[in-house]
């Protein structure tokens, strides 16, 4: 029942046409919007219409929410899944914004003692808490979406980790389309996680930010980051690594950039 009420709430939502505004919005804040094809701007337009809708968003810490965050934030958040067979972030009911870095509580530890201590305050720029909401912060969001050069995006973070919890545990291994793809997963990723912890454990440097490094769900986090933000040095550096999000995701991001991007007349290169 829930399924057709759904899909007619859904049907309702996408009637409203979509603001000219807010196509302003997706081409200003996005920085991978220009790459998508117009087939491609329709579905995202449709997903971003539905996702503004159906989440529940909340400003926190004194921020107003504007049309600008809800569309910016809904824009990475279902490119995500533009190619995938999906439920449109069924496990995010909330989103919270806050206007700038949170200071998250210290984690409390018991001591055998039995005393309690309270661990180190962390500033955080955004948060997935498993069977809980999506913590942002609007100022890191939009340093992300509109610098992709840096590798580092807190919507495509935040969402891949609740990609990942949709099987109820943060793994680093979503569900995925067909049970024979578990074994390259699962092999591709732990060659790839050990060889960032080596190289980083040694002072080297790496092509993946090392915080890819802490565990597999914060790896598949950054490389989901780095897939969307830098397709063409990714696939350069970490050939199978792409390729494997590349099947994961049904989308070829490299492909789109290299269409784009001018030529180098000497390298035929299109990734400088
Ligand atoms: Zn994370």
């Amino acid at each position: 029942m829930f399924g057709w009420l759904q899909a007619h709430q859904r049907r309702q939502i996408l009637e409203h046409p979509f603001p000219e505004s807010w196509n302003a919005i997706l081409e200003r804040n996005v920085a991978h919007w220009k790459f998508l094809d117009d087939a491609e701007h329709v579905q995202l337009r449709s997903l971003v219409q539905v996702f503004v809708a159906e989440k529940q968003w909340e400003g926190c810490g004194g921020l107003a929410l504007t049309d600008e965050i809800r569309v910016t934030i809904a824009g990475l958040a279902c490119l995500l899944v533009l190619g995938l067979d999906h439920t449109l972030y069924s496990n995010v009911k909330t989103i919270l914004v806050y206007p700038a870095t949170v200071i998250a509580p210290g984690q409390r530890s018991a001591l055998s003692s039995g005393i309690t201590i309270q661990g180190p305050r962390i500033p955080i720029d955004g948060q997935s808490i498993l069977r809980g909401p999506v913590v942002l912060v609007w100022d890191a969001v939009l340093r992300g979406a509109v610098h992709p050069e840096r590798g580092h995006n807190v919507v495509y973070h935040e969402f891949a980790h609740k990609l990942d919890m949709l099987d109820g545990c943060v793994d680093g291994t979503p569900p995925l389309a067909e049970p024979g793809q578990y074994e390259r997963w699962i092999k591709v990723c732990t060659r790839e996680y050990d060889e960032l912890r080596r190289r980083a454990s040694k002072g080297k440097r790496t092509f993946l930010d090392a915080y890819g490094g802490t565990n597999p769900g914060e790896f598949f986090a950054v490389i989901t980051e780095y897939f969307f933000d830098k397709p063409l040095q990714m696939k350069r550096h970490h050939p199978e690594l792409y390729s494997l999000l590349h099947e994961f995701y049904r989308q070829d991001p490299a492909a789109r950039e290299a269409r784009h991007a001018p030529r180098h007349p000497d390298s035929g290169n299109a990734d400088h």
